[in-house]
């Protein structure tokens, strides 16, 4: 019988990537594509559906010509995508009625300053775990109701599909035949109770959403569809597994104990916790998720996020010009031993969890005469782990459980001495997989389960391999003394 694969499908803010995975999980072909970034006004952030499509067609001759393998050796589809980016299109015909609104949109600023205004942020914080931010799909649907002509009519009609990222491709690539999304996608929209698992009325009236419109919220990991007139691709190929960006992350981690955690280090960075099964609601700013759906059992995580990570090296880079490319900040930053007082907090937009202070900026302290680019580069470093630690602080208290280590990926934990760091200022084993496409091999696991490549999760842990664990090593008073300095820098920020 001819070697089977799984083809992942990571469609991400800036680049579609399509991966296939043998059945050991072994990543045997990758191609990219990027695409246009949209923007309208300042801060406003759009992307083109039929592009982000047409993108992914063009990727499946190339990645399957690298495998060397034929389409038909294709045993299931996994989906994994940027998360709340919302698009709208016709149902009939598939016709996108606008550009998709990107998650990095803030043109729904106002509209949440309104719904707060009239009292209804606990009602999303208790059900939907999340809070009124722009960052989320539902007032991001509302503005396209609110904007295009007729739209809000034909929404209730009937006549219009909503849908995230997953929710399009999996329209386009079943022939029209299935518009669906699944539980992890679901739960950032703001309109899905993390409970019951339903678009509830109660959530989707105060942002005035017709449900006509909605996807059918499915698991994770089952076949939602099969391949129906797609080019390159034979009929009848299951769509098996969905998940976002980071729940697909915390599962290709493996993360799949309670109290397992996982941190990507990309531009941002995003920190998940395995809650388990029940829907812990955060006491400390951070927002509650449902981390995948399989059968009938559902698996809950907290997550926090900081929004500059790789970014704050890219602001090195290109800003200051101390550096030509990223992975130079390792060397600089090791031509010091310590940064002494000098302390960097990237709040270079502002904070997010667990100090939500979108008004705070980053600043560089503790500066003296013998400072050099090496102490600033190590502060910069540090200044992403410190933010890290913070919100795995909050995670803790949340969750009433130590954390006994985080598993990490995305392009800056290559760093090794930023995993270090975050080793030590944790006093918490960093574990970097031999393979950080995560992301795209989570997709692929939940794909992989639903169409029997793999018989369970046990599998999936076992191809789950560790390329180098930083254990951490810093004394006591050394640590009090980095989060002290950390702390009244944050307060100045
Ligand atoms: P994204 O998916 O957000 O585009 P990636 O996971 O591709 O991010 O990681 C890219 C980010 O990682 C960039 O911001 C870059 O500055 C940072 N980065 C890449 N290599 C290193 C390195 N060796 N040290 C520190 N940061 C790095």
């Amino acid at each position: 019988m001819p070697e089977r694969f799984i083809l992942a499908v990571d469609q991400g803010t800036t680049s579609t990537r399509l991966l296939l995975v043998d059945e050991q999980l072994r990543l045997r072909a990758r191609r990219g594509r990027e695409f246009r970034q949209i923007f309208p006004r300042p801060g406003w952030v759009e992307h083109d559906l039929d592009e982000i499509w047409q993108t992914t067609l063009a990727l499946i001759p190339e990645v399957l010509a690298e495998a060397g393998i034929q389409p038909r050796q294709i045993a299931g589809i996994g989906i994994t995508n940027q998360r709340e980016t919302t698009g709208l299109w016709r149902r009939g015909d598939g016709k996108p009625l606008h550009h998709a609104i990107v998650w990095q949109c803030r043109r729904t600023a106002d509209t949440c300053a309104r719904l707060k205004q009239q009292g209804h942020e606990p009602l999303y914080r208790r059900r939907a775990g999340l809070v009124l931010d722009p960052y989320f799909s539902g007032t991001k649907l509302r503005w396209l109701l609110d904007h295009l002509d007729g739209a809000a009519l034909a929404a209730e009609r009937g006549e219009l599909c909503f849908g995230t990222i997953d929710s399009w491709l999996v329209y386009k690539l079943s022939g029209r035949q299935a518009h669906v999304t699944d539980v992890t996608n679901a739960s950032r929209t703001l309109l899905m109770d993390l409970e019951s698992l339903a678009f509830e009325p109660g959530l989707l009236e105060p942002l005035g959403i017709p449900a006509a419109c909605l996807p059918q919220i499915r698991s994770s990991s089952e076949v939602y569809a099969t391949t129906r007139g797609v080019a390159g691709l034979p009929d009848g190929i299951p769509i098996a597994g969905i998940a976002g960006d980071q729940q697909a992350a915390l599962f290709g981690q493996a993360c799949f104990q309670p109290g397992m955690a996982k941190c990507t280090y990309g531009t941002g960075a995003f920190v998940l916790i395995n809650l388990g099964q029940r829907p812990l609601a955060s006491q400390h700013g951070l927002l509650t998720t449902v981390a995948w759906r399989i059968g009938d059992q559902t698996t809950y995580a907290l997550e926090g996020s900081a929004f500059i990570a790789g970014a704050a090296v890219q602001w090195l880079r290109d800003g200051l010009r101390a550096i030509r490319s990223a992975p130079e900040i390792e060397g600089l930053a090791a031509s010091v031993d310590d940064c002494g007082e000098v302390c960097f907090v990237p709040a270079l937009a502002g904070l997010g969890a667990p100090h939500w202070r979108p008004e705070a900026r980053g600043i560089l302290v503790g500066l003296s005469r013998d400072s050099t680019l090496g102490h600033v580069a190590r502060a910069v470093l540090e200044g992403v782990a410190l933010q890290i630690h913070d919100i795995l602080r909050a995670m803790e208290a949340d969750a009433r459980q130590k954390l006994t280590e985080l598993r990490v990926d995305g392009g800056a934990s290559q760093n090794n001495l930023l995993m270090q760091f975050q080793a030590d200022v944790l006093d918490v084993a960093c574990v970097r997989p031999a393979d950080i496409e995560t992301t795209a091999l989570g997709a692929a696991c939940l794909a992989g389960l639903a169409v029997g490549m793999f018989p369970d999760l046990a599998a999936v842990q076992r191809a789950w391999r560790a390329d180098r664990r930083f254990a951490p090593a810093m004394g006591e008073a050394d640590r009090a003394r980095k989060l002290a300095i950390w702390a009244r820098a944050v307060e100045r920020a």
